[in-house]
């Protein structure tokens, strides 16, 4: 039997970063920039104005909490224009949030400091203002480049494009980036009992949730899925299916990987490239395939073989498949945050292997606590749909109970119960 860890570093060993693409930012979105991002620009470009109100010099106005100093108004300036106009000793220009500061000037005083209400509510004309307070030389002026200067290093590759990013390259004017590509995870279920969902279920037939399951684990990782659909139980479907199936980063097959099971998918797998089938000390997953198909004019492409239980084959991808398609994005933390909790129901261990038990996990009084979700065999999905988390039971212990400290992977936070 393989350690969880051993079978986690064989498979992760054949997997790297992937190539990069030039994709508009919005896409970008989850994915790493695969380049240095400098900027081209200062931002802002132009000094400007953090408030409303009037742009004069600092000399005009240092002794304003007692004299009170009347500056006369030449122009006004808002958001988007540029003035022509010079501020000089005894002048002030009114200007808007965000505009540009007009040269000669070096401090902006807002309204609220001024007479301007006061010669608004007396119909007093606003060709002059009374400053009321004297404020610090700068005041109110966010100075050129004062968020990023033109040439500085803003964004390292490696970054993870979310949107604060999106916004800090269109802010730079960038409309796209380079990032490392999604990986294309080809998904493919075996078994002559499966339905495709959609159609009539036929007798004895149980519909194909693993296609659905891993699929769109595979989206959640940032990786694209492509549903190959079902492989009979017989050599030339399977065949057919994994043709299908040349173009993609990874294929991941569930089902027929099993001890004892009707070994086919062995079989096929075994003749078309180098393969490995493992017991790796977990529950559930025990049965895994990890190996390398050949194809033509092409690298081989790596193949993850699932478990066909669905609690089993989803597990055992977010265990290892999630993983590789990290690797393939360029991130380098592989593997989901843990937190240490508090058991609230016990944890059963009939054989010695790690148990990972479907758990929900909520925040009371600064505490994490686990409840398991319900029974906990490989074929209840529904237990997993219950869970926001997996509660670790070591190989070595036969049971965790009620009240024993445990350590939790975070499958999602929960943020309604987290408050
Ligand atoms: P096997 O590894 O082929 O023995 O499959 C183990 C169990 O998982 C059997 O009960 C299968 O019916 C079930 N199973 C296999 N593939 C799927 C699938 N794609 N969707 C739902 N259940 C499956
Ligand atoms: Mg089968």
């Amino acid at each position: 039997m393989l350690e969880v860890e051993q079978a986690f570093e064989r498979i992760i060993a054949h997997f790297s970063p992937l190539d990069t693409v030039e994709l508009p930012v919005l896409e970008c979105l989850g994915l790493a920039l695969a380049e240095d991002v400098t900027s081209p620009l200062n931002l802002p470009p132009l000094a400007n104005s953090a408030m409303d109100g009037y742009a004069v010099l600092h000399d005009d106005i240092a002794s304003a909490d007692d004299a009170a100093p009347k500056l006369s108004v030449i122009s006004a300036v808002v958001a988007g224009q540029v003035s022509d106009q010079t501020v000089t000793r005894g002048k002030a220009i009114r200007i808007m949030t965000g505009a540009p500061v007009p040269d000669g000037a070096d401090t902006v005083v807002p309204f609220e400091e001024t007479d301007e209400l006061d010669r608004r509510r007396a119909g007093t004309p606003l060709d002059e203002i009374v400053i009321r307070k004297a404020l610090p030389l700068g005041s109110n002026v966010r100075p050129a480049g004062e968020d990023v200067r033109a040439g500085e290093l803003v964004l390292s590759a490696g970054t993870v494009i979310r949107p604060a990013e999106a916004g800090v390259l269109a802010s730079l004017g960038l409309a796209t980036a380079r990032v490392i590509r999604r990986p294309v995870v080809a998904v493919l279920s075996t078994g002559d009992e499966l339905t495709t969902v959609g159609e009539e279920l036929a007798p004895g037939h149980i519909y194909d949730s693993n296609s659905s399951s891993v699929a769109a684990a595979v989206r959640a990782a940032g990786g694209e899925a492509k549903i190959i659909g079902i492989a009979r139980d017989n050599l030339d479907d399977l065949h057919r299916c994994i043709d299908a199936a040349s173009d993609a980063d990874l294929l991941v097959t569930s089902a027929g990987v099993s001890k004892g099971d009707y070994d086919m998918v062995k079989d096929v797998l075994e003749q078309r490239g180098d393969m490995n089938f493992w017991s790796v000390r977990m529950r559930p997953a025990k049965p895994l395939a990890f190996g390398l198909i050949q194809r033509e004019e092409s690298e081989p492409l790596p193949l993850l073989g699932l478990p066909g239980n669905p609690v089993s084959a989803l597990l055992a991808f977010e265990m290892f498949g999630r993983a590789a398609v990290r690797r393939m994005l360029g991130r380098d933390l592989l593997a989901r945050p843990t937190v240490e909790g508090v058991l609230t129901g016990p944890i059963f261990n009939s054989d010695g292997r790690r148990v990972y038990a479907r758990v929900e996990v909520e925040r009371r009084d600064g505490t994490w606590f686990a409840t398991p979700t319900g029974p906990q065999g490989s074929n209840i999905l529904t237990s997993l749909s219950k869970a926001n988390g997996l509660a670790i039971c070591p190989a070595d212990l036969p049971r965790k109970n009620a009240g024993q400290a445990v350590k939790i992977i975070m499958l999602d936070w929960n943020e309604e119960v987290n408050a």
